[in-house]
């Protein structure tokens, strides 16, 4: 085993026990890319996985200066002072190009961070979503087989980030804003239609007024989809997390939810299908890269492209043919 590493029954036994170091270390090795670190974060994941799964897990998006971070700092406070502890990741894909990940800037949630019931773990980097999603998400099982029985996930309002978290979580929380358009916000409709509570945030001083009317707007435009599998209907609310208003109320909410939920059976049956999901949207990816990652393979698509452009080929034809020549070699 590489210098400095433990063995798997120590990463395993320190997490269980709610040992911070460790688990930060079990995360470290579940997030590395090392031959040998993919072995032991295999082993730990299978021990820990009967340990896992008692939290609410709670997704939240919006776009960059909407207040997530004041937000969470404020939400996470909350359920610290109602007892619970509390864990916060984050999905971000660009963590990498933009430098930074979203909840790397060490000041962002200070009080929070220094709270011993609260934990803190800046996003996983990679290349692509699906690894970064598979990392963030063995994160929360080691997170939640350490004690912490509320986790956040983060995610910035932009991209396919949102499909990940919304499909790693069970109640999803979309922070707005009053006054800009929602195309100016970057957000989708897809968004929209995800979202379990809409906030409309920095309801404080002069915007005020403003905030109630987009409450208001927002809660008719959510009338319009059609009514989600959970049963919930999603509600808007206004706050300031500037100003710790109405976050109590986001948390009363989540619990009205998570009654509700328990109660009609579409928490567990959600659980599962998100459980297989996991695993379908792993070998998708692989298969894709087993595929485009072959040299032959790509040399015959430039050939293919050219007798589709010059109308020597169909293009179904043409994917009937690629698809064969890789199935011999499977
Ligand atoms: P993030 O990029 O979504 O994480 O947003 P931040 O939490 O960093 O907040 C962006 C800016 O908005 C900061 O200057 C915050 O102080 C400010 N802000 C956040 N929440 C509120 C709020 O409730 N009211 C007001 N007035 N400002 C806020």
């Amino acid at each position: 085993k590489p210098k400095g590493r433990l063995s798997a029954i120590e990463y395993i036994n320190g997490v269980l026990k709610g040992d911070r170091v460790l688990l930060s270390r079990a995360i470290t090795i579940i997030e590395s890319n090392l031959e040998s670190d993919k072995a032991l974060a295999k082993e730990i994941i299978q021990a820990i996985l009967p340990h896992s799964g008692n939290s609410i897990r709670i997704g939240i998006t919006g776009v960059p200066g909407v207040g997530k971070s004041t937000f969470i700092e404020a939400f996470g406070k909350h359920l610290v002072k109602e007892g619970h502890r509390v864990a916060i990741l984050s999905i971000d894909p660009s963590s990498q190009r933009s430098k930074g990940s979203i909840l790397g800037d060490k000041t962002r949630m200070e009080e929070l961070a220094n709270l011993e019931e609260a934990y803190i773990r800046p996003s996983a980097s990679g290349d692509t979503l699906g690894g970064v999603a598979n990392k963030t998400g063995e994160t929360m099982l080691l997170c939640e087989a350490a004690g912490y029985d509320v986790v956040l996930i983060e995610t910035v309002g932009v991209g396919q980030s949102e499909t990940a978290v919304h499909g790693m979580t069970d109640f999803f929380l979309l922070l707005m804003l009053a006054g800009a358009g929602d195309e100016l916000q970057g957000i989708k409709k897809g968004i929209m239609e995800m979202a379990d509570m809409v906030v409309i945030n920095k309801a404080d001083g002069d915007n005020i007024r403003m905030s109630e009317m987009a409450r208001l707007q927002y809660q008719n435009a959510l009338h319009i989809f059609p009514q989600s599998e959970s049963g919930w209907a999603p509600v808007v609310s206004t706050a300031s997390a500037i100003k710790n208003i109405g976050i109590s109320n986001v948390w009363d909410e989540i619990q009205k939810f998570k009654k509700l939920v328990d109660e009609n059976g579409y928490f567990l049956k959600n659980r599962n299908h998100q459980q297989i999901q996991w695993m379908y949207n792993n070998i998708n990816e692989e298969l894709k890269n087993l595929f485009y990652g072959s040299k032959a393979i790509a040399k015959h698509l430039k050939v293919l492209e050219q007798e589709i452009i010059s109308a020597k080929i169909s293009p179904v034809k043409a994917a009937q043919i690629v698809l064969d020549e890789f199935k011999k070699t499977l």
